[in-house]
């Protein structure tokens, strides 16, 4: 079948290699002139069912986890919150089903373990080589921090994400360099996360995509999709319009106006979030993989000869100014967690990315109303780690194959 995919981002390009590797003819169109540009750029990595990222998910839907409602509460609202920006929050925070939120969190567990487990396959396959550290350190500041995390922790066990408590003590063993700048009551780390550099690993797999015959059209901004039945899409900028059997939307939070325009109306919020990126100046003073602080969401990783700090999660705020207070967080972190790690007088890298949350926190991965139109969207602050199953699952999908994992509850006609 001839296919197109919207967008180089990890998404878009993780969906390309599936569908090219099942032998259809795929065509990626992106806006900007590269591929992982947006979004894709320097996230934090973190491949992890652990879900320990802020905005993994929704509140746990229970009294006893007001203390740790704060985990995925702390959202900043900027003067350009919208309306519909705090239907979005309303709605995202009052997860009142109990049942039916921790059927969607299985279900986001075990999407993030398959995608882990395929883009091993694929690193392997293609001998794909990318930066990767393994293993996540959760920190505790207090007890009643870890209280509030025991059911989450139970429930992850339970869907097989290993988690080791450590003492103040053990936590030399996994990262000799972290530093205890204040009090701590002990750690939970989860061997089985680790960090990948996204980017990297994008860019080989466009590399493998040419090698299969995938066209690549750069500065090619798709403004229209019309149904003849099929799709036929028109572009921005001169670009001749072309028609498909099947169109894939990966524009991560890009794009609305086309959806619009296509009347697909999705339930999500653009969050913003920074990364601050340095060369590691002394290694023995860098972190092993990620330690994440629960309290403080910032997340710190090695990654390569770089070590990176991430944190921030804004809503409505104007896109082209950074938010100060973020960015010096992000020095103040890494400074007291790993003194001495990061050579500032290298250059260092802020840079500002966005993700889309859907309101029940899942992404939207499958066929939507109109035909041949397929949305790979939503991911969240775990694109990355999910990018690689939801990629093969729909490309199952589109062939009316049984996927490795059923895509019922991720379906664009959920809302
Ligand atoms: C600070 C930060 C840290 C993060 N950390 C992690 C992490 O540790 N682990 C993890 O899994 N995830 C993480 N994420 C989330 C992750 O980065 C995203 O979920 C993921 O990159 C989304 O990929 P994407 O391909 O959907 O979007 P993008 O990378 O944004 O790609 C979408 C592409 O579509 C293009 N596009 C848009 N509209 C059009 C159009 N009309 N025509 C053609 N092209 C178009 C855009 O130019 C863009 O290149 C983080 C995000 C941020 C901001």
């Amino acid at each position: 079948m001839k296919i197109a995919v919207i967008g180089a981002g990890i998404i878009g390009i993780t969906c390309a290699y599936e569908l090219a590797r099942d032998g259809h003819s795929v065509s990626v169109f992106e806006q900007a002139s590269a591929a992982a540009v947006a979004s894709s750029f320097a996230n934090t990595g973190l491949l992890s069912a652990s879900l320990s990222a802020h905005l993994s998910h929704p509140a746990w839907p229970n009294t006893k986890w007001l203390g740790g409602l704060g985990a995925s509460s702390q959202i900043r609202l900027g003067m350009h919150v919208r309306l519909d920006d705090l239907r979005w929050l309303h709605q995202w925070r009052a997860q009142k089903n109990r049942d039916a939120f921790l059927d969607n969190l299985a279900c986001t567990i075990r999407l993030a373990q398959f995608s882990q487990q395929h883009l091993d396959a694929i690193a392997t396959e293609t001998k794909i080589e990318f930066e990767r550290t393994e293993g996540q350190l959760l920190l505790i500041r207090s007890h009643s921090e870890l209280e509030s995390l025991n059911e989450k922790l139970a429930f992850l066990k339970e869907h097989g994400v290993v988690a080791r408590q450590l003492s103040t003590e053990d936590i030399p063993n996994v990262e000799p360099a972290f530093r205890f700048a204040s009090p701590l009551h002990c750690a939970i780390y989860f061997p089985g996360d680790s960090v990948g550099n996204c980017r990297q690993f994008a860019l080989a797999a466009k590399k493998e995509l040419q090698k299969m015959g995938a066209d690549f059209y750069f500065n090619a901004s798709l403004s229209g999709i019309e149904l003849k039945p099929a799709p036929h899409l028109h572009f921005r900028d001169g670009l001749p319009s072309m028609d498909f059997d099947h169109v894939v939307i990966c524009t991560g939070t890009g794009a609305q106006d086309l959806l619009d325009s296509l009347q697909i109306r999705l339930p999500m919020a653009t969050i913003a979030s920074y990364s601050l990126t340095a060369r590691v100046r002394e290694g023995l003073n860098a972190p092993r993989g990620a330690v994440h602080d629960q309290s403080l969401r910032t997340t710190i990783v090695r990654m390569g000869d770089r070590v990176r700090v991430s944190s921030g999660a804004d809503l409505g705020f104007a896109s082209e100014k950074n938010n100060e207070k973020t960015v010096q967080h992000l020095y103040h972190e890494l400074q007291q967690s790993f003194p001495g790690a990061a050579d500032y007088s290298s250059g260092v890298q802020i840079w500002k990315g966005t993700f889309g949350v859907m309101r029940d926190g899942l992404p939207v991965i499958g066929q939507s109303a109109l035909p041949g139109v397929w949305l790979n969207l939503g991911h969240g602050p775990n694109g990355w780690g999910m990018a690689c199953g939801a990629a093969r699952c729909l490309a199952d999908s589109m062939t009316h194959r049984t996927p490795p994992l059923s895509l019922e509850k991720f379906s664009p006609l959920r809302f």
